[in-house]
């Protein structure tokens, strides 16, 4: 039986007693696969799973507070859901996971650049090694590490890492040079190199092509505070309304800030951003940050801490302020 079946019973068999399952179905067309609440036996015959399913479905669980519900959830995605268990966002007690291994997920952008027109895509399969994209002039041959999301290429946790119920083989963490605590690392001594003058430059021509939608902030699971929102305030503080580079910068740095140590790079920041702003970077950089300072990654530990919720003294890793 595949590990798609075997998910598939195991959701049949827990959903009496949950309100919904919360899993993908396929979506509007052959490229999408789309979030999906599964009530009935005769939906659960509708979950997908593959490198489609790409959104992370974590980002629901904080609205279901207090309900009991269940949750397909690949390693990345996990990582989001333990956080928000961690912060007491979420009840453990009340959520039923469905844990499955990933292999990765695709990158519609980079899709595009083989396919010239994903409008034009019919269907889509894929295998260890391809994805084989049919159009009407005929198929598109895409090797698989060039189809895939670059967070997948160096993933370090395949497997969801807190499940009640775990359908599949678990599968080895990617391998490679940018592992590790170099994760996303030439990505990031790229922007180190940079003079502060130039690295400015950089963001304010990136932030010149924000629109504001704040779907970065939208797609993320741990950014939790919308009701709220400093993006938002007519009483301004922090963050005025005008669009410039630089009250758009001041947003992503305010979110940067607001995800120390919480921030699990499942990287939907930056799929779900239109224009293709690199923000990811500025995350990976104070995630970067936090290891070096309290050696702590992000929804790995649902006993654990997260640094910033606890206070300290005298940190080990910071140096006493000598006034
Ligand atoms: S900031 Fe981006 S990468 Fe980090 S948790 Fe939120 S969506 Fe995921
Ligand atoms: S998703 Fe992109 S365009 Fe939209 S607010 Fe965020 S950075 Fe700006």
């Amino acid at each position: 039986m595949s590990a798609l079946e075997m998910l598939k019973d195991k959701i049949r068999e827990a959903l009496p007693s949950l309100e919904f399952v919360i899993g993908w179905e396929q979506g509007f067309d052959a490229l999408h696969a789309t979030p999906f609440f599964m009530r009935t036996a005769e939906d659960v015959e509708k979950l997908v799973f593959g490198p489609l399913c790409v959104h992370n479905l974590s980002t629901y669980l904080p609205s279901f507070r207090g309900r009991k519900v269940g949750i397909v959830l690949k390693g990345c995605d996990s990582r989001g859901a333990i956080e928000l268990m961690q912060e007491k966002l979420v009840e453990r007690e009340n959520v039923v996971i469905f844990g499955l291994p990933c292999s990765g997920v695709a990158d519609l952008a980079k899709l595009g650049r083989f396919a010239g027109d994903l409008d034009r895509v019919l269907a889509v399969t894929w295998d260890d090694e391809t994805f084989v994209l049919t159009t009407p002039a005929g198929e598109v041959r895409v090797p698989r590490e060039a189809a895939l999301a670059d967070k997948c290429l160096t993933c370090q946790f395949p497997n969801a890492l807190e499940a009640d119920h775990f359908a599949g083989e678990p599968l080895p963490p990617a391998t490679g040079p940018d592992m590790g605590s170099d994760r996303g690392g030439e990505e990031l001594a790229a922007l180190e190199a940079m003079a502060p003058a130039d690295l400015m430059a950089y963001w304010a021509e990136a932030m010149e092509r924000c629109i504001r939608c704040y779907a970065c902030r939208n797609a993320c699971p741990m950014c939790v505070c919308r009701d709220h929102c400093i993006a938002h305030r007519r009483d301004l503080q922090w963050l005025g309304q005008d669009d410039t580079p630089r009250e758009k910068l001041m947003f992503q740095l305010i979110h940067t800030l607001h995800l120390a140590g919480r921030c699990t790079e499942c990287g939907e920041c930056q799929r779900a951003c239109p224009v293709g702003i690199p923000i990811l970077a500025l995350r990976r950089k104070m995630n970067r940050v936090i290891r070096e300072l309290f050696d702590y990654q992000a929804g790995l530990d649902l006993q654990a801490v997260p640094p910033l919720f606890t206070f300290q003294v005298e940190e080990a890793n910071i140096e006493e302020r000598k006034w």
